[in-house]
């Protein structure tokens, strides 16, 4: 983790020393990792006596809502419901710390009070290609399970924390274990040495993995499950070229009363079949299809998604939009738009 050195530790010390109002951004349709790593900044922030708020582009799935107590809620503004108070929160800082994304854009419609800030900005994050020229300093670093894990990796460097996880607050080490689990799907993806070794400081230091793990994973409808059983037997589609794809339109998403942070996880089951080597979700949304793309090592699904996508993300997890009318007329032509962007990903030697 070579940003993680004594310089750049001691330049966010000073900047932190400096600030007065610091705002923590992370990206649009906030998943377990940017909440994770965002609430435990925050915790931190206000261990060391810093005033911060988290500033959100979308609302949280129900799913993470246990993470928040009344304190941090206070401090948590939803662009997507208080438009006025999330510009004035950014435009208000004298610091900015951008986590689990790697460019303004990716904040939604925050972009242009991030890029028009005069702020002191720092970005930690784990994803491919960061944009460094726009912050003053960066920690970035792709062999890490999440934003979650890097971020804990910088606060065990800081003089307050000094390698002592127990030094961390109670919200801090439930949201940092949070991150992480389900950045890798409970464990299932991007493990690496210095993510378990993270997770046994965190559960040694007194973060709650049951009581976690039952929130993340214990607490869905039953309809969505039924979803699931649907989309297996029914919408799931194999191309010869080893491509799984599901479509969840509009009315199918309605009909199941499906929310946010429901249908997390459903892309990575069809990479369990022997002869799929990449698998996307497309979800339909309000004049574009949310995708998500999986793929198993050797196949780039960031590169597939930021080639057919218009997005992109890790080397194995990426995700992007389909834009309507421009990508396609409507959603029933999303099966057709993967099969033929798919087929010319595989055969133009451009894997
Ligand atoms: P998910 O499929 O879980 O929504 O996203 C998987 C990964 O792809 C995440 O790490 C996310 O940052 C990235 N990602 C999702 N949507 C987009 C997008 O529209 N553009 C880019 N650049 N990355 C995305
Ligand atoms: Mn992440």
């Amino acid at each position: 983790m070579q940003d993680i050195n004594s310089l750049n530790i001691h330049k966010l010390n000073n900047l932190l020393s400096d600030a007065e109002n610091i705002a923590i951004v992370t990206h649009m349709k906030p998943d377990g990792d940017a909440l994770g790593s965002s609430l435990s900044m925050y915790s931190f922030l206000k261990s060391i006596g810093s005033e911060a708020k988290i500033v959100l582009p979308h609302r949280l799935p129900s799913n993470l809502l246990f993470l928040i107590d009344e304190d941090s809620s206070r401090d948590i503004i939803v662009n997507e419901d208080s438009p006025e108070d999330a510009e004035k929160a950014i435009e208000g800082a004298d610091m900015i710390i951008c986590l689990d994304f790697n460019a303004f854009h990716r904040s939604d419609k925050l972009e242009p009070y991030l890029s028009a800030s005069k702020a002191s900005k720092v970005l930690i994050d784990h994803h491919l290609n960061p944009d460094r020229d726009s912050f003053d300093v960066v920690f970035s670093e792709i062999n890490v399970s999440s934003a979650s894990e890097l971020l804990f990796h910088v606060l065990m460097a800081m003089p307050q924390i000094e390698g002592k996880a127990e030094r961390l607050s109670q919200t801090a080490l439930n949201a940092l274990l949070t991150g992480m689990t389900t950045d890798t799907n409970n464990f299932a993806n991007s493990v690496f040495p210095s993510t378990l070794q993270m997770a046994s400081a965190l559960l040694t230091a007194g973060a709650e993995r049951d009581m976690i793990l039952g929130n993340l994973y214990n607490m869905f409808s039953e309809s969505r499950l039924r979803l699931l059983g649907h989309i297996l037997k029914d919408l799931m589609t194999i191309t010869p070229d080893g491509v799984a794809y599901i479509v969840l339109d509009s009315k199918t998403i309605k009909g199941y009363n499906i929310i946010e942070g429901d249908t997390e996880g459903f892309v990575n089951m069809p990479l369990s079949i022997k002869d799929v080597r990449m698998s996307i979700l497309i979800k339909e949304d309000d004049g574009f299809a949310r995708v998500s793309v999986r793929s198993k090592k050797g196949t780039s699904a960031n590169r597939c998604a930021r080639l057919h996508f218009n997005g992109g993300g890790h080397e194995n997890a990426a995700g992007g939009r389909l834009m309507m009318p421009q990508d396609i007329i409507h959603i029933s032509e999303a099966g057709q738009y993967i099969e033929t962007h798919t087929h010319a990903f595989f055969n133009e030697g451009d894997e």
